[in-house]
């Protein structure tokens, strides 16, 4: 018995990417695969393909958590996790960049947010720092991301994670989420039901995105990097650095969200 639809070979080409009209200012929302509708800060209806970044705007905030300040240690502990956000948010916002987060139609108001990476976020940083970190170098190694030039910031960055103390340091997802999504201009989306992504995508062509609408009959996760890299800039942070981050952290989140699901690890296409 053949079902080609099955036996159809996984591959870049086969996803459907849409060219964006404004990729700064667009709105940027998370790297999961699922659909559903968008309001502006005003309550707006907002429609279209949509640039993608790990918890869409919670993506520079960690990175600048991460690796914004040297010495930044003792900033975490002044500031905290939040007024950080609040902060790089403001920077985004006054360079011209579109903030968006999401929850989904089945989070539990007070316990979860909807957004796997948010609500994962301490897990997510252990699996990179601690329990799976020379699996994720090599799993980057391997789909050519990542080569032995890239290993002292890379050691660097684990050096990074390490400093956090994560339980004290890093908020529930929903308490992140929930205080974040009230900072002025920031679009919130409520993706609806389950997860059933088929592969890990990185996006390097800029001002381009996967067209999640259109992906749904072959859902996948959707990193545009060439965003990361451009808000990087913007925050004034080394750019090969948060790539490195970001790859990791994209990595861990997989393993949280679908390895320790239970289901098999997803392949990591690149468009280039
Ligand atoms: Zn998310």
């Amino acid at each position: 018995m053949q079902n080609s639809h099955l036996t159809k070979k996984l591959t870049i080409n086969i996803f459907p990417f849409a060219k964006l009209e404004q990729p700064k200012q667009s709105y940027v929302f998370c790297v999961d695969g699922r659909k559903g509708p968008i309001k502006s800060h005003e309550g707006k209806n907002i429609k279209g393909a949509y640039p993608q970044m790990l918890g869409g705007s919670l993506n520079s905030v960690v990175v600048y958590y991460v690796l914004g300040e040297e010495n930044s240690a003792p900033v975490y502990k002044e500031k905290g996790f939040i007024d950080t956000g609040v902060q790089v948010f403001n920077v985004l916002r006054e360079k011209g960049f579109g903030l968006g987060l999401h929850g989904d139609n089945h989070a539990k108001e007070g316990k979860s947010s909807g957004c796997g990476f948010g609500d994962n976020l301490r897990k997510v940083i252990e699996h990179l720092r601690q329990n799976h970190t020379d699996e994720i170098w090599g799993v980057l190694e391997s789909s050519g991301l990542v080569t032995e030039d890239d290993k002292t910031k890379w050691d660097k960055i684990i050096g990074r994670l390490n400093e956090i103390d994560v339980s004290n340091n890093i908020p529930e997802g929903h308490e992140i989420i929930g205080r974040l999504k009230k900072e002025k201009d920031v679009a919130y989306q409520v993706l609806q039901g389950g997860h059933g992504e088929k592969a890990a995508v990185v996006n390097y062509v800029d001002g381009t995105t996967l067209d999640t609408d259109k992906a749904q009959e072959l859902p996948a996760f959707n990193l545009d990097m060439w965003r990361v890299q451009a808000e990087a800039e913007a925050l004034g942070i080394d750019v090969r650095e948060t790539e490195l981050l970001v790859l990791g952290l994209y990595v861990a989140t997989e393993i949280a969200l679908v390895e320790n699901k239970g289901k098999a690890r997803l392949p990591i296409l690149i468009k280039k």
